[in-house]
């Protein structure tokens, strides 16, 4: 398995909370059809086809491996306590 790693993107708002992202975390590369969070508010985000951002939709969630959403659902975790740790110093 690839190792988990930050690559940096073309700078594109968030769908969800419109905050420009500039990096992707995640298996590889990204590459359409890619899943990724929005390291703001979490959201889950699908690469399209030209390496665009768009939410996720709940079948498209339901049709992951049950890994990759366990791995998706450890990183948001990860997030969060990133987050409520600057919150809190
Ligand atoms: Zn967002």
């Amino acid at each position: 398995m690839d190792a988990v790693r930050t690559t940096e993107i073309a700078p594109t708002a968030c769908p969800a909370c419109g905050e420009v992202i500039e990096a992707a975390t995640g298996h590889g590369t990204p590459a359409p059809g890619c899943v990724t969070l929005c390291i703001y508010c979490r959201a889950i985000l699908i690469f399209t086809d030209d390496l665009q951002q768009r939410l996720m939709s709940n079948a498209e969630w339901a049709a992951l491996p049950r890994e990759q959403r366990e791995l998706i659902t450890r990183i948001r975790e990860a997030l969060q306590s990133e987050a409520w740790r600057e919150a809190h110093p």
